[in-house]
């Protein structure tokens, strides 16, 4: 964990030096509350939770006092955790369900850290937790994406159904069911090869006991907010994934780039709105100094934040936890 420390410290050097003379002071005169504005807006925190934070700190001291001497940093913590911890977060499992496979689809746009992410997610469950994970490279506009996720697999051991297997196997499936050549339409789309790597998924589970997959990654095209035939095509990829698990919830991750702060709030409301997302993963927090951007998210968004991404390394992904986040922060 010491990495994560170490970033969170960075963060705490940008995100809480400029406020820590207003905390020794206690001081909660407009002139203080008005730096403090300042200094969390300058976090990256973001407009709307800024506005939440300093409004609680200026009207909830009593409250939170309750006749003790107040603390002003006691106080910034709490509204803090009350912030992260919203009753989605509470009761996020961050193991998944896995069996069957499971489908867990990561999505968010083009340089998020979608893809490396991936890589990290399949590596924590197959060595960590000890599964079976297989990957379909769903993006099948991008052929640079799909190779940068088979170099990922190699690394872990891990099979990669590309697009392209997935269109030689329908072709295969298609002779073998006696139809012409030209009748077989191999096109590759998200759902298709979710589809395709669904099945082989089942196969391996038929031929070799006690190897079946327990969950299936799914990545997708990014650079989809504003594209609309993207999005179609990726709800169309979800829906197809929930008639082959018969209606079994979906996990839906949404890739979060931490360093780009109000914008990256912004992307993800559009996503939220489209999609059942229910989970997030901030990605880069080593290389921000703000790091108020989760904030930011946890208030806005109110769906579970459940790793954050501590460096380009496979191993650099961390179960996200409230109070060591907040402890890092605030020191
Ligand atoms: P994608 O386009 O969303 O699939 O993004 P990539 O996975 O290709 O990542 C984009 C860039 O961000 C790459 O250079 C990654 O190495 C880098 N990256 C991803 N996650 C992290 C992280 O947690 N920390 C740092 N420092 N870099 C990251």
């Amino acid at each position: 964990f010491n990495r994560a420390i170490a970033a969170l410290r960075r963060t705490k050097n940008t995100f809480i030096s400029g406020l820590s003379d207003l905390f020794s002071g206690n001081n909660t005169d407009a002139d203080s509350l008005k730096k403090m504005e300042e200094a969390l807006y300058r976090a990256d925190v973001g407009h709307a939770t800024t506005k939440y934070l300093v409004d609680r700190i200026s009207t909830q001291k009593d409250t939170f006092a309750q006749g003790k001497p107040y603390s002003l940093v006691n106080h910034v913590r709490h509204e803090m955790l009350q912030i992260l911890e919203h009753k989605a977060q509470l009761s996020v499992q961050y193991k998944l369900k896995l069996g069957n496979p499971t489908i867990l689809f990561v999505i968010g746009v083009n340089g998020a850290g979608k893809t490396t992410t991936i890589g990290k997610i399949a590596s924590l469950y197959k060595n960590q937790h000890k599964r079976n994970i297989v990957i379909a490279a769903a993006d099948t506009n991008r052929a640079a994406a799909v190779d940068q996720l088979k170099i990922w697999g190699e690394r872990s051991d891990i099979k990669v159904i590309s697009p392209e297997e997935a269109s030689a196997s329908v072709l295969k499936k298609q002779q073998n069911a006696n139809k012409s050549f030209n009748q077989v339409n191999t096109k590759m789309t998200p759902d298709r090869v979710v589809t395709e790597a669904y099945e082989y998924c089942n196969s391996i589970k038929n031929k070799k006991a006690g190897q079946a997959p327990d969950l299936l990654i799914v990545d997708t095209a990014g650079r989809l907010q504003n594209n609309n035939t993207l999005l179609n095509e990726l709800s169309r990829a979800i829906d197809v994934s929930s008639r082959l698990r018969r209606g079994a919830p979906d996990y839906v991750w949404l890739v979060i780039d931490g360093t780009i702060g109000q914008n990256s709030i912004d992307q993800a409301k559009v996503f939220q709105k489209r999609f059942k997302v229910n989970g997030i993963i901030v990605t880069k927090l080593d290389s921000s100094a703000k790091g108020g951007v989760v904030l930011g998210i946890a208030h806005e968004l109110k769906i579970p934040i459940l790793f954050v991404g501590v460096g380009e390394g496979v191993d650099d992904l961390r179960e996200f936890k409230s109070k060591e986040f907040i402890d890092g922060i605030l020191g």
